[in-house]
């Protein structure tokens, strides 16, 4: 560590000391990667939302802090890395540690042009920070699932009143909340340390929070451990327990990134893996594994039966109705895509704030303050969004690509991608690939 604080301190000088001057630095795949941490940690100083998770030394925050790099300055530097990663020579793993941490380096210039105000569309965002390409759905195919809704739902008229009132008998009340969710995050992490192997000593602790505009989100703190914030603005419905439990804790979120840890961090010392970067290509696959954890960890109809032996009795609701119930659910998650073309529209000008949470109302079956939390969220965290849906797409169709339906063979291949730096390019099928 002490050749490493060195090797730090003399790239800071140099840089600081060439203002004016060339002075050429001679890079190696190690010190590019401590320049990174140094340069993101400085943009965590103007952007609080930027550095996700940071386990690293606290010295070089505290570096990062007295230097106080200003977002031009920052920028600055971050292409000076790239141009160093483009003219490093590396081998073997290296080449697709370089190719990962130039894609995250560019994701942070793009990140940076925007705080500094440069007005990029929603779906140039997508491209330049998560290298995805999300699909466009017209507001035919959301009308579609409505129509197919609108047949199951008991009543007549408007979706979205019918559409609340019959899920009301699927709350977790206040009191049931907490023992539900220990519940669900119980056997998750049952489930997941008989497929994959977990360190000794790792945690989560439980929080509930008010005034987010997230309904749940996992704080990792290194060495195993993390915090999972639940927020309770919303009534939780009783399959979110298994969702919230699986895409934060088990193998989601918590699980993903204490693999990073012990994979990249321990036993690589890999630099950049002491940070997650939020705006990143990392994004798409973290919330698309998370999400497509839940369907890992309970394969099948597994899910609908925990829920209905166990969570339901354990929550005091009728489950008379949950076949329904799960049959509904499944058609309104298939509108989730709707979220990307309100904030697409939002983004880009198109919509104003009441037209977005009109269309949210409309067409992803939002109440009215369901659909503002949900428009605060897109204002905060913007493309983002594209990460669940466009997300879980991918890894989806990757991993039925590589492992059919076999169970053993879909840990065996998610366990790879929370174990590797993957791109989202490196997801595509052979036929995706242009
Ligand atoms: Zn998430």
């Amino acid at each position: 560590m002490k050749i490493f604080i060195k090797i730090l301190f003399f790239l800071i000088i140099a840089n600081s000391c060439a203002e004016n001057k060339i002075i050429e630095i001679k890079y190696t795949s190690n010190s590019l990667a401590d320049r990174f941490v140094f340069l993101a940690l400085s943009l965590g100083e103007h952007d609080k939302d930027y550095v996700d998770a940071y386990f690293g030394e606290d010295s070089i925050r505290d570096e990062a802090k007295k230097q106080n790099l200003s977002l031009r300055r920052i920028k600055i530097e971050s292409i000076k890395l790239l141009e160093a990663i483009d003219s490093i020579n590396v081998e073997n793993e290296e080449i697709r540690r370089m190719k990962f941490l130039f894609a995250t380096i560019r994701a942070m210039n793009a990140r940076i042009n925007h705080l500094l105000g440069y007005d990029y569309l929603f779906d140039q965002e997508a491209k330049f920070i998560y290298k995805a390409n999300p699909p466009h759905y017209s507001n035919d195919h959301f009308q579609s699932i409505l129509d197919r809704l609108g047949k199951l739902l008991p009543g007549k008229g408007d979706i979205l009143p019918r559409y609340e009132n019959f899920r009301k008998a699927f709350i977790i009340p206040d009191d049931k909340i907490d023992t539900v969710f220990k519940r669900a995050i119980e056997e998750s992490h049952r489930r997941t340390k008989e497929n994959l192997s977990l360190p000794q000593g790792e945690h989560f602790t439980l929080e509930y929070v008010k005034d987010k505009p997230w309904s749940g989100y996992n704080w990792y703190q290194g060495n195993g451990q993390s915090l999972i914030q639940i927020n309770l603005d919303q009534p939780i419905y009783i399959d979110r327990a298994i969702d919230i439990a699986a895409h934060e804790g088990y193998p989601g979120h918590h699980t993903f990134l204490l693999r990073i840890e012990a994979e990249y961090v321990k036993k690589r010392k890999w630099a950049e893996f002491t940070l997650y970067p939020l705006f990143s290509p990392m994004s798409l696959l973290a919330e698309g594994l998370a999400n497509f954890g839940i369907e890992v960890v309970f394969p099948g109809d597994e899910k609908v039966k925990f829920e209905k032996e166990v969570l339901f009795p354990l929550a005091e609701i009728n489950s008379s109705d949950a076949d329904k119930y799960y049959k509904i659910q499944e058609l309104v998650s298939k509108l989730n895509f709707s979220r990307n073309e309100v904030a697409r529209n939002f983004l880009d000008g198109i919509f104003s704030e009441e037209e977005a949470i009109s269309y949210s109302m409309k067409y992803s079956l939002m109440s009215h303050s369901r659909a503002k939390q949900s428009l605060s969220f897109i204002k905060k965290y913007r493309a983002y969004i594209i990460n669940y849906n466009h997300g879980l797409d991918l890894v989806r169709k990757y991993i039925s690509h590589k492992a059919g339906d076999n169970p053993e063979k879909i840990w065996e291949v998610y366990t790879d991608l929370i174990s590797n730096p993957y791109l989202p390019s490196d997801l595509l099928l052979p036929d995706e690939k242009k």
